[in-house]
């Protein structure tokens, strides 16, 4: 071997070594093939350099994300693409900003309330949720509130604008009203509450998914209430709830409590009504209907 063959692959070695000492290990593995491609394709040195820090940059991304994923704990991969419109058409905008409505706020007005929100019509179905994909309302604080009978996607368009936000950069955490009730309970008694709180105010988007299904202990309002207020008019929360609006002061036993939350989640928030048919439900009742038809086929 010549000398300047020779110090090309110490610096050649040398090189790998940098790569690694800075924990650069994906650049390190691509030196090779960007050598090879760098002088087969004659790069220049900027070109060749960049192609290098790029597989860094891609797999540290690639890594991050990965993270952010595991943190988020949602509960299904899926995304918004997922989800069929054509299914749903009750999905509709019911109010934008409904603050000035609940200021006088009273247990009493609720229905009244709740009348006139239904009332606000706006953009509608998959205009509205795919205007939220674009995650625009985390960059003013603002809540999204998906309200609904059981299996009309509320967990499904949460998940998928949740996901979203994942791979966007955000750092996003899915949870459900009963188990940050639970969490928090627990905190409380090991004496970790200020802990606890700074967790549920960390994430940029709280997804707080099943509110209203299971009766929430006298502590697990009062704990959703401060989870909801310390996050108000800072970072963004999709809750979604089978309880319609006017039926919140008796789903928390607490109709002060109830407006409180309501004040503030309801401040700046898009409120998406679903009241079409279950799709959970569509698979037996076209399981239903062909046997009805069978059997009425076998009769006659
Ligand atoms: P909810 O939270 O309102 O009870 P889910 O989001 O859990 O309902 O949806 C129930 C099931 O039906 C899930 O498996 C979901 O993927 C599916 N589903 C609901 N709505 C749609 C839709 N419009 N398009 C595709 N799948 C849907
Ligand atoms: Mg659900």
């Amino acid at each position: 071997m010549t000398q300047p063959a020779m110090s090309e692959a110490r610096r050649y070695q040398q090189l790998r070594a940098h790569l690694a000492y800075l924990k650069l290990n994906d650049a390190a593995e691509a030196l090779p093939r960007v050598l090879d491609a760098a002088r087969a394709e004659r790069l220049s040195l900027t070109a060749a350099l960049e192609r290098l820090l790029e597989s860094e940059v891609e797999a540290t991304e690639a890594r991050k994300l990965a993270s952010r994923l595991r943190f988020s704990c949602l509960p299904e991969p899926w995304t918004i693409g997922d989800f069929d419109f054509a299914a749903q058409p009750g999905v509709d905008e019911v109010i934008s900003d409904v603050h000035s409505l609940l200021r006088a706020y009273e247990a009493r007005a609720m229905e009244a309330i709740n009348l006139k929100i239904s009332k606000v019509g706006g953009l509608t179905n998959a205009k509205l949720i795919r205007d939220l994909a674009t995650l625009r309302f985390l960059d003013d604080a603002s809540n999204v509130l998906f309200v609904g009978p059981p299996g009309v996607g509320k967990t499904m368009l949460s998940v998928g604008l949740a996901r979203a936000g994942v791979e966007a950069g955000h750092r996003v955490y899915f949870t459900t009203a009963a188990e940050l009730a639970a969490k928090c309970h627990k905190a409380a008694i090991e004496g970790r509450w200020a802990t606890c709180m700074r967790f549920f105010a960390g994430p940029r988007l709280l997804v707080i998914d099943e509110l209203g299904y299971l009766p929430l202990p006298g502590d697990g309002a009062s704990a959703l209430f401060q989870v909801i207020n310390q996050r108000y008019l800072k970072s963004s929360t999709i809750l979604s709830t089978n309880v319609g609006i006017a039926d919140w002061a008796t789903a928390f036993g607490d109709a002060t409590v109830a407006a409180a939350m309501l004040d503030r989640l309801l401040h700046r928030a898009t409120v998406v009504g679903i009241d079409g048919p279950s799709y959970r439900l569509r698979a037996h009742q076209t399981h239903a209907t062909t046997l009805r038809k069978a059997v009425a086929a076998r009769a006659s």
